[in-house]
Protein backbone atom coordinates (compact mmCIF):
# COMPACT_ATOMS: atom_id res chain seq x y z
CA UNK A 1 0.00 0.00 0.00
CA UNK A 2 1.58 3.83 -1.04
CA UNK A 3 2.10 5.90 1.68
CA UNK A 4 -0.41 8.37 3.56
CA UNK A 5 1.30 11.02 1.44
CA UNK A 6 1.42 9.48 -2.35
CA UNK A 7 -2.07 8.43 -1.63
CA UNK A 8 -3.29 12.49 -0.42
CA UNK A 9 -1.41 13.38 -3.87
CA UNK A 10 -2.76 11.50 -6.10
CA UNK A 11 -6.27 11.79 -4.84
CA UNK A 12 -8.54 13.79 -7.45
CA UNK A 13 -9.45 16.67 -5.79
CA UNK A 14 -12.78 18.87 -6.40
CA UNK A 15 -12.61 22.66 -6.21
CA UNK A 16 -13.31 23.49 -2.90
CA UNK A 17 -15.72 25.86 -4.34
CA UNK A 18 -17.65 22.91 -5.91
CA UNK A 19 -17.13 21.22 -2.57
CA UNK A 20 -18.60 24.25 -0.80
CA UNK A 21 -21.65 24.55 -2.72
CA UNK A 22 -22.48 21.03 -2.56
CA UNK A 23 -22.80 21.83 1.44
CA UNK A 24 -24.71 24.39 1.20
CA UNK A 25 -22.43 27.04 1.73
CA UNK A 26 -23.31 30.20 0.01
CA UNK A 27 -20.77 31.68 -2.38
CA UNK A 28 -20.58 34.83 -0.46
CA UNK A 29 -19.74 32.94 2.76
CA UNK A 30 -16.72 31.55 1.18
CA UNK A 31 -12.81 32.85 1.19
CA UNK A 32 -10.90 30.71 -0.96
CA UNK A 33 -6.87 30.22 0.13
CA UNK A 34 -5.62 28.72 -3.19
CA UNK A 35 -8.17 26.44 -5.39
CA UNK A 36 -8.56 22.95 -2.32
CA UNK A 37 -8.81 25.05 0.99
CA UNK A 38 -10.91 28.29 1.84
CA UNK A 39 -12.41 29.67 4.88
CA UNK A 40 -16.01 30.19 6.12
CA UNK A 41 -17.64 33.33 7.11
CA UNK A 42 -20.39 31.32 9.52
CA UNK A 43 -22.34 34.84 10.03
CA UNK A 44 -22.97 34.12 6.19
CA UNK A 45 -24.15 30.65 6.32
CA UNK A 46 -27.85 30.73 6.86
CA UNK A 47 -29.12 29.12 9.98
CA UNK A 48 -31.30 25.68 10.12
CA UNK A 49 -33.73 25.06 12.88
CA UNK A 50 -33.13 21.86 13.38
CA UNK A 51 -29.26 21.33 13.72
CA UNK A 52 -27.09 18.34 12.84
CA UNK A 53 -26.66 15.58 15.13
CA UNK A 54 -22.97 15.26 16.61
CA UNK A 55 -20.99 11.74 17.18
CA UNK A 56 -17.74 12.38 19.33
CA UNK A 57 -15.06 9.59 17.71
CA UNK A 58 -12.54 8.82 20.68
CA UNK A 59 -10.32 6.33 21.48
CA UNK A 60 -8.58 3.50 24.31
CA UNK A 61 -5.20 4.47 25.58
CA UNK A 62 -2.66 4.76 22.53
CA UNK A 63 0.46 3.76 21.23
CA UNK A 64 2.43 6.47 20.51
CA UNK A 65 1.99 5.67 16.54
CA UNK A 66 -1.82 6.87 17.89
CA UNK A 67 -4.98 4.22 17.28
CA UNK A 68 -6.75 6.07 14.17
CA UNK A 69 -9.12 8.16 15.50
CA UNK A 70 -8.82 10.66 12.81
CA UNK A 71 -8.52 7.87 10.07
CA UNK A 72 -11.85 6.83 11.34
CA UNK A 73 -13.52 9.86 11.91
CA UNK A 74 -12.77 10.45 8.53
CA UNK A 75 -13.47 6.97 7.34
CA UNK A 76 -16.82 7.61 9.71
CA UNK A 77 -17.74 10.56 7.88
CA UNK A 78 -17.43 9.29 4.51
CA UNK A 79 -19.02 6.14 5.37
CA UNK A 80 -21.91 8.20 6.46
CA UNK A 81 -22.33 10.46 3.04
CA UNK A 82 -22.53 6.90 1.21
CA UNK A 83 -25.54 5.93 2.87
CA UNK A 84 -26.97 8.96 2.43
CA UNK A 85 -26.88 11.64 4.93
CA UNK A 86 -25.24 14.82 4.46
CA UNK A 87 -22.01 14.77 6.62
CA UNK A 88 -19.62 17.14 7.33
CA UNK A 89 -16.40 16.41 9.78
CA UNK A 90 -14.97 18.45 12.00
CA UNK A 91 -11.06 18.11 13.43
CA UNK A 92 -8.46 19.88 14.65
CA UNK A 93 -5.17 21.59 12.88
CA UNK A 94 -2.41 19.93 13.31
CA UNK A 95 0.44 20.81 15.25
CA UNK A 96 4.42 21.31 14.15
CA UNK A 97 5.61 19.82 16.89
CA UNK A 98 4.19 16.14 15.87
CA UNK A 99 5.03 16.60 12.66
CA UNK A 100 8.59 17.04 12.56
CA UNK A 101 8.70 14.65 15.93
CA UNK A 102 7.14 11.37 16.42
CA UNK A 103 3.41 10.94 16.05
CA UNK A 104 3.11 12.67 12.35
CA UNK A 105 0.08 14.80 11.16
CA UNK A 106 -3.09 15.04 11.92
CA UNK A 107 -4.96 14.27 8.85
CA UNK A 108 -6.13 10.60 8.97
CA UNK A 109 -4.61 8.14 7.02
CA UNK A 110 -4.55 5.83 4.34
CA UNK A 111 -7.39 6.06 2.21
CA UNK A 112 -9.17 8.14 4.74
CA UNK A 113 -7.72 11.22 4.67
CA UNK A 114 -8.57 15.04 4.46
CA UNK A 115 -6.33 16.83 1.67
CA UNK A 116 -4.37 18.47 0.79
CA UNK A 117 -2.50 16.57 3.59
CA UNK A 118 0.67 18.02 3.14
CA UNK A 119 -0.57 21.88 3.16
CA UNK A 120 -3.04 21.03 6.03
CA UNK A 121 0.31 19.32 7.71
CA UNK A 122 2.24 22.33 6.84
CA UNK A 123 0.87 26.15 7.49
CA UNK A 124 -2.14 25.67 6.02
CA UNK A 125 -4.09 29.05 6.37
CA UNK A 126 -2.11 30.50 8.70
CA UNK A 127 -3.98 30.22 11.87
CA UNK A 128 -1.60 28.68 14.06
CA UNK A 129 1.19 31.84 12.91
CA UNK A 130 -2.22 34.35 14.34
CA UNK A 131 -2.24 32.13 17.71
CA UNK A 132 1.28 32.52 18.33
CA UNK A 133 1.36 36.19 17.52
CA UNK A 134 -1.90 36.71 19.63
CA UNK A 135 -0.19 35.16 21.97
CA UNK A 136 3.35 36.62 21.74
CA UNK A 137 2.13 40.35 21.83
CA UNK A 138 0.61 39.72 24.80
CA UNK A 139 3.51 38.69 25.98
CA UNK A 140 5.43 41.78 25.16
CA UNK A 141 2.99 44.01 26.04
CA UNK A 142 3.46 42.08 29.62
CA UNK A 143 6.87 42.76 29.92
CA UNK A 144 6.49 46.60 27.64
CA UNK A 145 3.89 47.53 30.37
CA UNK A 146 6.91 46.67 33.44
CA UNK A 147 9.59 48.57 31.43
CA UNK A 148 7.53 51.26 30.51
CA UNK A 149 6.86 52.09 34.92
CA UNK A 150 4.58 49.46 35.53
CA UNK A 151 1.37 51.09 36.92
CA UNK A 152 -0.04 47.82 37.60
CA UNK A 153 2.30 46.68 39.82
CA UNK A 154 2.83 43.31 38.44
CA UNK A 155 5.43 41.45 39.84
CA UNK A 156 8.05 40.19 37.56
CA UNK A 157 8.29 37.42 39.26
CA UNK A 158 4.89 36.05 39.34
CA UNK A 159 4.05 36.34 35.50
CA UNK A 160 2.17 33.38 34.54
CA UNK A 161 1.76 33.79 30.86
CA UNK A 162 4.08 32.16 28.89
CA UNK A 163 5.08 33.00 25.03
CA UNK A 164 4.57 29.99 22.63
CA UNK A 165 6.12 28.65 19.80
CA UNK A 166 4.62 25.90 17.38
CA UNK A 167 7.32 23.17 17.72
CA UNK A 168 8.69 21.19 20.56
CA UNK A 169 11.58 22.75 21.70
CA UNK A 170 12.93 21.35 25.30
CA UNK A 171 15.67 24.11 25.43
CA UNK A 172 12.73 26.96 25.37
CA UNK A 173 10.83 25.28 28.50
CA UNK A 174 13.15 27.56 30.86
CA UNK A 175 14.42 30.97 29.68
CA UNK A 176 15.55 34.17 31.19
CA UNK A 177 14.85 37.24 29.48
CA UNK A 178 15.37 41.33 29.63
CA UNK A 179 19.52 40.84 30.08
CA UNK A 180 21.42 43.02 28.68
CA UNK A 181 21.24 46.12 31.34
CA UNK A 182 18.62 48.60 31.98
CA UNK A 183 17.44 49.49 27.79
CA UNK A 184 16.40 45.95 27.73
CA UNK A 185 13.70 45.54 29.78
CA UNK A 186 13.43 43.62 33.52
CA UNK A 187 14.94 40.66 33.43
CA UNK A 188 12.96 37.39 34.57
CA UNK A 189 12.79 33.94 34.40
CA UNK A 190 10.50 33.18 31.73
CA UNK A 191 9.84 29.81 29.47
CA UNK A 192 7.78 29.08 26.18
CA UNK A 193 5.06 26.64 26.12
CA UNK A 194 3.73 24.81 22.27
CA UNK A 195 1.21 26.85 21.21
CA UNK A 196 -1.34 24.51 20.98
CA UNK A 197 -0.83 24.50 24.93
CA UNK A 198 -1.55 27.72 25.32
CA UNK A 199 -4.55 29.73 26.36
CA UNK A 200 -5.07 31.54 23.81
CA UNK A 201 -5.38 28.72 21.51
CA UNK A 202 -7.80 27.20 24.09
CA UNK A 203 -10.07 30.49 23.70
CA UNK A 204 -9.86 29.87 20.00
CA UNK A 205 -11.72 26.84 20.14
CA UNK A 206 -13.91 27.53 23.02
CA UNK A 207 -14.88 30.85 21.53
CA UNK A 208 -18.45 31.09 20.37
CA UNK A 209 -18.00 34.73 18.00
CA UNK A 210 -15.54 37.51 18.02
CA UNK A 211 -17.49 39.34 21.15
CA UNK A 212 -16.82 36.21 23.39
CA UNK A 213 -13.52 36.20 21.96
CA UNK A 214 -12.79 39.81 23.01
CA UNK A 215 -14.65 39.02 26.59
CA UNK A 216 -12.32 35.80 27.19
CA UNK A 217 -8.86 36.90 26.53
CA UNK A 218 -9.58 40.54 28.23
CA UNK A 219 -10.58 37.68 31.62
CA UNK A 220 -6.58 36.28 30.65
CA UNK A 221 -4.91 36.26 34.57
CA UNK A 222 -1.43 36.91 33.44
CA UNK A 223 0.19 37.14 36.67
CA UNK A 224 0.24 38.69 40.02
CA UNK A 225 0.82 42.10 41.29
CA UNK A 226 3.72 42.46 44.35
CA UNK A 227 0.56 42.00 46.80
CA UNK A 228 -0.74 38.95 44.81
CA UNK A 229 -3.78 40.46 43.14
CA UNK A 230 -4.27 38.92 39.60
CA UNK A 231 -3.65 41.25 36.53
CA UNK A 232 -5.80 40.86 33.52
CA UNK A 233 -5.39 41.13 30.08
CA UNK A 234 -7.92 43.73 30.84
CA UNK A 235 -5.99 45.59 32.89
CA UNK A 236 -3.92 46.44 30.31
CA UNK A 237 -6.73 46.90 27.83
CA UNK A 238 -5.46 45.04 24.87
CA UNK A 239 -7.89 42.72 24.50
CA UNK A 240 -9.21 44.27 21.08
CA UNK A 241 -5.63 44.30 19.65
CA UNK A 242 -5.29 40.41 20.25
CA UNK A 243 -8.71 39.76 19.08
CA UNK A 244 -8.38 41.94 15.93
CA UNK A 245 -5.18 39.47 15.22
CA UNK A 246 -7.12 37.02 15.44
CA UNK A 247 -10.21 37.73 13.85
CA UNK A 248 -9.71 36.26 10.29
CA UNK A 249 -8.05 33.15 11.83
CA UNK A 250 -11.47 32.15 13.71
CA UNK A 251 -13.14 31.88 10.68
CA UNK A 252 -12.71 27.62 10.02
CA UNK A 253 -11.11 26.14 7.25
CA UNK A 254 -13.44 24.17 4.71
CA UNK A 255 -10.89 21.06 2.86
CA UNK A 256 -12.51 17.34 1.78
CA UNK A 257 -11.82 14.23 2.45
CA UNK A 258 -10.54 11.93 -0.57
CA UNK A 259 -13.65 10.80 -1.33
CA UNK A 260 -15.36 14.47 -1.54
CA UNK A 261 -16.93 14.70 1.82
CA UNK A 262 -16.77 18.31 3.73
CA UNK A 263 -14.18 18.61 6.57
CA UNK A 264 -14.03 21.69 8.55
CA UNK A 265 -10.50 21.83 10.00
CA UNK A 266 -9.97 24.51 12.78
CA UNK A 267 -8.03 25.14 16.35
CA UNK A 268 -5.93 22.76 17.41
CA UNK A 269 -5.41 22.26 21.32
CA UNK A 270 -3.63 19.09 22.66
CA UNK A 271 -5.62 16.92 24.79
CA UNK A 272 -3.24 15.74 27.20
CA UNK A 273 -1.86 19.12 28.24
CA UNK A 274 -5.09 21.37 26.43
CA UNK A 275 -9.01 20.87 26.10
CA UNK A 276 -7.89 18.57 22.52
CA UNK A 277 -10.95 19.38 20.31
CA UNK A 278 -11.67 21.65 17.10
CA UNK A 279 -13.52 25.08 17.65
CA UNK A 280 -16.52 24.96 18.83
CA UNK A 281 -17.49 27.44 16.04
CA UNK A 282 -16.68 25.10 13.55
CA UNK A 283 -18.79 22.36 14.74
CA UNK A 284 -21.32 24.64 14.97
CA UNK A 285 -21.23 25.94 11.68
CA UNK A 286 -21.14 21.80 10.95
CA UNK A 287 -24.48 21.43 12.71
CA UNK A 288 -26.38 23.81 10.65
CA UNK A 289 -24.93 22.68 7.64
CA UNK A 290 -25.44 18.71 7.60
CA UNK A 291 -27.33 15.94 9.28
CA UNK A 292 -24.57 14.21 11.22
CA UNK A 293 -20.68 16.12 12.35
CA UNK A 294 -18.14 13.60 13.18
CA UNK A 295 -16.09 15.25 14.97
CA UNK A 296 -12.82 13.88 17.36
CA UNK A 297 -11.55 14.62 20.66
CA UNK A 298 -8.15 13.61 21.16
CA UNK A 299 -5.98 10.91 22.94
CA UNK A 300 -7.89 8.29 24.91
CA UNK A 301 -11.45 8.72 26.55
CA UNK A 302 -9.71 9.65 29.90
CA UNK A 303 -8.85 12.69 28.10
CA UNK A 304 -10.22 14.23 25.00
CA UNK A 305 -13.55 12.81 25.57
CA UNK A 306 -13.78 14.06 29.15
CA UNK A 307 -12.97 17.56 28.37
CA UNK A 308 -15.49 17.65 25.44
CA UNK A 309 -18.06 16.64 27.84
CA UNK A 310 -17.30 18.48 30.69
CA UNK A 311 -15.42 21.35 28.93
CA UNK A 312 -16.58 22.25 25.63
CA UNK A 313 -20.09 20.73 25.96
CA UNK A 314 -20.81 23.47 28.87
CA UNK A 315 -19.95 26.39 26.42
CA UNK A 316 -21.66 25.58 23.29
CA UNK A 317 -24.41 23.50 21.83
CA UNK A 318 -22.27 20.65 20.42
CA UNK A 319 -23.22 18.16 23.20
CA UNK A 320 -22.48 14.61 21.45
CA UNK A 321 -25.52 12.68 20.73
CA UNK A 322 -23.32 9.19 20.18
CA UNK A 323 -19.89 8.27 20.85
CA UNK A 324 -17.39 6.15 19.02
CA UNK A 325 -14.23 4.23 20.73
CA UNK A 326 -12.16 3.97 18.54
CA UNK A 327 -9.99 0.17 19.70
CA UNK A 328 -7.21 -1.48 17.81
CA UNK A 329 -6.04 -5.09 18.37
CA UNK A 330 -2.28 -3.87 18.70
CA UNK A 331 -3.14 -1.07 21.22
CA UNK A 332 -5.14 -4.31 23.28
CA UNK A 333 -2.13 -6.23 23.12
CA UNK A 334 -0.25 -3.71 24.15
CA UNK A 335 -2.23 -3.04 27.02
CA UNK A 336 -2.55 -7.28 27.52
CA UNK A 337 1.22 -6.97 27.90
CA UNK A 338 2.65 -7.97 24.62
CA UNK A 339 6.02 -6.22 24.01
CA UNK A 340 5.87 -3.44 21.59
CA UNK A 341 7.86 -5.48 18.65
CA UNK A 342 5.65 -8.51 19.15
CA UNK A 343 2.18 -6.63 18.52
CA UNK A 344 1.88 -7.77 14.78
CA UNK A 345 1.89 -11.48 15.99
CA UNK A 346 -1.66 -13.11 17.33
CA UNK A 347 -1.45 -13.68 20.93
CA UNK A 348 -4.87 -14.21 22.35
CA UNK A 349 -4.03 -14.33 25.65
CA UNK A 350 -2.43 -11.05 25.46
CA UNK A 351 -5.42 -9.83 23.40
CA UNK A 352 -7.73 -11.04 25.91
CA UNK A 353 -5.53 -9.26 29.10
CA UNK A 354 -5.77 -5.76 27.01
CA UNK A 355 -10.04 -5.56 26.86
CA UNK A 356 -9.55 -4.33 30.67
CA UNK A 357 -8.62 -0.97 29.07
CA UNK A 358 -11.28 -1.03 26.91
CA UNK A 359 -13.64 -1.79 28.92
CA UNK A 360 -12.75 1.05 31.14
CA UNK A 361 -13.16 3.39 28.79
CA UNK A 362 -16.46 2.15 27.55
CA UNK A 363 -18.17 1.95 30.75
CA UNK A 364 -16.90 5.51 31.33
CA UNK A 365 -19.07 6.82 28.31
CA UNK A 366 -21.73 5.42 30.04
CA UNK A 367 -21.14 8.32 33.06
CA UNK A 368 -21.78 11.21 31.30
CA UNK A 369 -25.42 9.46 29.72
CA UNK A 370 -24.30 8.10 25.94
CA UNK A 371 -23.70 4.31 24.70
CA UNK A 372 -20.57 3.78 22.87
CA UNK A 373 -20.06 2.14 19.80
CA UNK A 374 -16.61 -0.04 19.57
CA UNK A 375 -14.93 0.89 16.25
CA UNK A 376 -12.40 -2.11 15.26
CA UNK A 377 -9.68 -0.18 13.29
CA UNK A 378 -8.38 -2.87 11.30
CA UNK A 379 -4.81 -3.57 10.60
CA UNK A 380 -3.60 -5.69 7.63
CA UNK A 381 -1.53 -7.82 10.43
CA UNK A 382 -5.25 -8.24 12.21
CA UNK A 383 -6.10 -12.25 11.83
CA UNK A 384 -9.53 -12.89 11.71
CA UNK A 385 -10.36 -14.73 14.39
CA UNK A 386 -8.75 -11.90 16.49
CA UNK A 387 -11.49 -9.28 14.89
CA UNK A 388 -13.96 -12.11 15.33
CA UNK A 389 -13.18 -12.52 19.22
CA UNK A 390 -12.82 -8.96 19.51
CA UNK A 391 -16.37 -8.03 18.35
CA UNK A 392 -17.92 -11.74 20.32
CA UNK A 393 -16.29 -10.09 23.62
CA UNK A 394 -18.13 -6.50 22.89
CA UNK A 395 -21.27 -8.26 22.36
CA UNK A 396 -20.61 -10.41 25.54
CA UNK A 397 -19.86 -6.74 27.39
CA UNK A 398 -23.48 -5.77 25.65
CA UNK A 399 -21.75 -3.04 23.78
CA UNK A 400 -22.40 -2.14 19.47
CA UNK A 401 -19.25 -2.64 17.75
CA UNK A 402 -18.25 -2.97 14.51
CA UNK A 403 -15.42 -3.72 12.64
CA UNK A 404 -13.46 -0.42 10.28
CA UNK A 405 -11.68 -0.87 7.48
CA UNK A 406 -11.14 2.27 6.24
CA UNK A 407 -7.73 2.85 6.11
CA UNK A 408 -7.39 0.27 3.67
CA UNK A 409 -10.61 0.71 1.72
CA UNK A 410 -11.43 4.39 2.21
CA UNK A 411 -14.66 5.55 3.79
CA UNK A 412 -15.95 5.98 0.43
CA UNK A 413 -16.09 2.28 0.02
CA UNK A 414 -17.68 -0.33 1.99
CA UNK A 415 -15.22 -0.49 4.56
CA UNK A 416 -17.11 2.06 6.56
CA UNK A 417 -20.76 0.31 5.64
CA UNK A 418 -21.11 -1.11 9.28
CA UNK A 419 -19.71 1.19 11.45
CA UNK A 420 -21.88 3.57 10.17
CA UNK A 421 -25.02 1.61 10.43
CA UNK A 422 -24.29 1.16 14.25
CA UNK A 423 -23.46 4.85 14.90
CA UNK A 424 -26.95 6.02 12.64
CA UNK A 425 -28.52 2.81 15.08
CA UNK A 426 -26.94 4.84 18.24
CA UNK A 427 -28.44 8.21 16.57
CA UNK A 428 -32.13 7.16 16.98
CA UNK A 429 -31.80 6.16 20.52
CA UNK A 430 -32.63 9.67 22.77
CA UNK A 431 -29.26 10.68 24.63
CA UNK A 432 -29.39 11.64 28.04
CA UNK A 433 -26.00 13.26 27.83
CA UNK A 434 -24.70 14.84 31.16
CA UNK A 435 -21.36 16.36 32.55
CA UNK A 436 -19.50 14.34 35.03
CA UNK A 437 -19.79 17.13 38.10
CA UNK A 438 -21.65 20.10 38.91
CA UNK A 439 -19.59 23.15 38.82
CA UNK A 440 -20.63 24.00 42.20
CA UNK A 441 -18.16 21.10 43.10
CA UNK A 442 -14.89 22.94 44.62
CA UNK A 443 -11.39 22.60 42.20
CA UNK A 444 -10.43 19.78 44.41
CA UNK A 445 -13.25 17.48 44.48
CA UNK A 446 -13.86 17.95 40.66
CA UNK A 447 -10.04 16.56 40.35
CA UNK A 448 -11.12 13.88 42.56
CA UNK A 449 -14.10 13.11 40.80
CA UNK A 450 -12.11 12.55 37.29
CA UNK A 451 -9.40 10.91 39.05
CA UNK A 452 -12.02 8.46 40.66
CA UNK A 453 -14.69 7.82 38.51
CA UNK A 454 -12.50 8.30 34.99
CA UNK A 455 -9.29 7.01 35.78
CA UNK A 456 -9.90 4.14 38.54
CA UNK A 457 -7.60 5.94 40.91
CA UNK A 458 -7.93 5.71 44.74
CA UNK A 459 -7.21 9.42 45.51
CA UNK A 460 -5.69 12.67 44.47
CA UNK A 461 -2.45 13.70 46.00
CA UNK A 462 -1.82 17.73 46.04
CA UNK A 463 1.87 18.64 45.83
CA UNK A 464 2.39 21.97 48.37
CA UNK A 465 2.66 24.46 45.41
CA UNK A 466 -0.75 22.86 43.66
CA UNK A 467 -2.33 23.29 48.14
CA UNK A 468 -1.28 26.92 48.10
CA UNK A 469 -2.74 27.66 44.53
CA UNK A 470 -6.07 26.22 45.26
CA UNK A 471 -6.37 28.59 48.32
CA UNK A 472 -5.50 31.20 45.97
CA UNK A 473 -8.04 29.70 43.62
CA UNK A 474 -11.04 30.23 46.87
CA UNK A 475 -9.52 33.41 47.22
CA UNK A 476 -9.65 35.17 43.44
CA UNK A 477 -13.27 33.71 43.25
CA UNK A 478 -12.25 30.85 40.41
CA UNK A 479 -13.47 28.46 41.88
CA UNK A 480 -16.49 27.81 39.76
CA UNK A 481 -14.38 26.55 36.96
CA UNK A 482 -14.18 23.15 35.29
CA UNK A 483 -10.71 21.55 35.31
CA UNK A 484 -8.58 20.35 32.46
CA UNK A 485 -6.43 17.93 33.51
CA UNK A 486 -2.48 17.38 31.84
CA UNK A 487 -1.78 14.05 31.96
CA UNK A 488 0.06 11.07 30.31
CA UNK A 489 -2.06 9.74 27.08
CA UNK A 490 -0.51 6.28 27.56
CA UNK A 491 -2.06 4.92 31.19
CA UNK A 492 -5.00 5.82 33.06
CA UNK A 493 -2.61 6.89 35.69
CA UNK A 494 0.05 9.70 35.69
CA UNK A 495 2.71 7.07 34.78
CA UNK A 496 3.32 6.32 31.16
CA UNK A 497 4.24 2.68 32.04
CA UNK A 498 1.05 1.53 33.91
CA UNK A 499 -0.73 0.22 31.12
CA UNK A 500 -4.17 -1.68 30.91
CA UNK A 501 -6.58 -0.77 33.50
CA UNK A 502 -4.88 -0.04 36.67
CA UNK A 503 -5.68 -0.21 40.15
CA UNK A 504 -4.64 0.81 43.20
CA UNK A 505 -2.98 4.20 42.47
CA UNK A 506 -2.77 7.53 43.64
CA UNK A 507 -2.90 10.56 41.15
CA UNK A 508 -0.25 13.45 41.75
CA UNK A 509 -1.28 16.89 41.00
CA UNK A 510 2.03 19.11 40.58
CA UNK A 511 0.27 22.55 39.81
CA UNK A 512 -2.78 24.40 39.27
CA UNK A 513 -3.14 26.96 36.30
CA UNK A 514 -6.07 28.98 36.34
CA UNK A 515 -6.43 29.29 32.75
CA UNK A 516 -9.49 32.48 33.37
CA UNK A 517 -10.33 33.45 29.86
CA UNK A 518 -10.87 30.08 28.66
CA UNK A 519 -12.56 29.26 31.72
CA UNK A 520 -10.64 26.32 33.16
CA UNK A 521 -8.03 25.16 35.98
CA UNK A 522 -5.36 22.74 34.24
CA UNK A 523 -4.35 20.26 36.75
CA UNK A 524 -0.72 19.28 36.21
CA UNK A 525 -0.26 15.73 37.23
CA UNK A 526 3.05 13.42 36.92
CA UNK A 527 5.98 14.57 34.06
CA UNK A 528 3.63 16.07 31.32
CA UNK A 529 5.24 18.52 29.94
CA UNK A 530 3.43 21.90 28.16
CA UNK A 531 6.44 22.08 25.70
CA UNK A 532 7.32 18.65 24.37
CA UNK A 533 10.92 17.64 23.53
CA UNK A 534 11.78 16.18 20.08
CA UNK A 535 12.70 12.44 20.16
CA UNK A 536 15.96 10.76 19.34
CA UNK A 537 14.80 10.27 15.59
CA UNK A 538 12.41 12.86 15.07
CA UNK A 539 10.92 12.38 11.60
CA UNK A 540 12.66 15.50 10.59
CA UNK A 541 15.45 13.30 9.83
CA UNK A 542 13.38 11.67 6.70
CA UNK A 543 11.65 14.63 5.41
CA UNK A 544 12.65 16.44 1.86
CA UNK A 545 11.69 18.62 -0.90
CA UNK A 546 12.43 17.78 -4.56
CA UNK A 547 13.34 20.04 -6.55
CA UNK A 548 9.95 20.74 -8.20
CA UNK A 549 8.70 21.10 -4.97
CA UNK A 550 7.01 17.38 -4.23
CA UNK A 551 7.59 16.63 -0.20
CA UNK A 552 8.76 13.45 0.79
CA UNK A 553 8.42 11.99 4.47
CA UNK A 554 4.93 13.40 5.72
CA UNK A 555 3.11 11.04 7.48
P1 LIG B 1 -5.00 9.22 15.96
O1 LIG B 1 -5.97 10.19 15.41
O2 LIG B 1 -5.64 8.24 16.88
O3 LIG B 1 -3.80 9.83 16.54
P2 LIG B 1 -4.39 8.71 13.20
O4 LIG B 1 -5.70 8.49 12.54
O5 LIG B 1 -3.74 10.03 13.04
O6 LIG B 1 -4.47 8.33 14.74
O7 LIG B 1 -3.42 7.57 12.68
C1 LIG B 1 -2.08 7.49 13.11
C2 LIG B 1 -1.24 6.79 12.06
O8 LIG B 1 -1.63 5.43 11.97
C3 LIG B 1 -1.38 7.38 10.67
O9 LIG B 1 -0.10 7.43 10.09
C4 LIG B 1 -2.25 6.39 9.93
O10 LIG B 1 -1.94 6.31 8.55
C5 LIG B 1 -1.94 5.10 10.62
N1 LIG B 1 -3.10 4.19 10.63
C6 LIG B 1 -4.33 4.49 11.11
N2 LIG B 1 -5.15 3.44 10.94
C7 LIG B 1 -4.43 2.47 10.33
C8 LIG B 1 -4.72 1.14 9.88
N3 LIG B 1 -5.92 0.61 10.04
N4 LIG B 1 -3.73 0.44 9.31
C9 LIG B 1 -2.49 0.97 9.15
N5 LIG B 1 -2.15 2.21 9.55
C10 LIG B 1 -3.11 2.96 10.14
Amino acid sequence: MPNDLDISRAAKMQPIAAVAQAAGIPDNALELYGRYKAKVDPALVPSREELGKVVLVTAMSPTPAGEGKSTVTVGLGDALARAGRKTVIALREPSLGPVLGMKGGATGGGYSQVVPMEEINLHFTGDFHAITSANNALAALVDNHIFQGNALHIDPRRITFKRVLDMNDRALRNIVIGLGGPTQGTPREDGFDITVASEVMAIFCLATGIEDLTSRLAQITVGYTYDRKPVTVADLGVQGALALLLKDALKPNLVQTIAGTPALVHGGPFANIAHGCNSVIATGLARELADVVVTEAGFGADLGAEKYMDITSRVADVAPDAVVVVATVRALKMHGGVPRDRLDEPNPAGLEAGTANLRRHVRNIARFGLTPVVAVNRFTTDTPEELDWLLSWCSEEGVEAAVADVWAEGGGGPGGDDLAAKVLEALRKPSAFAPLYPLQMSIEEKIRTVVQDIYGADDVEFSVPALRRLEEIKANGWEHFPVCMAKTQYSFSDDATKLGAPIGFTVHVRDLVPKTGAGFIVALTGAVMTMPGLPKSPAALRMGVAPDGTPSGLF
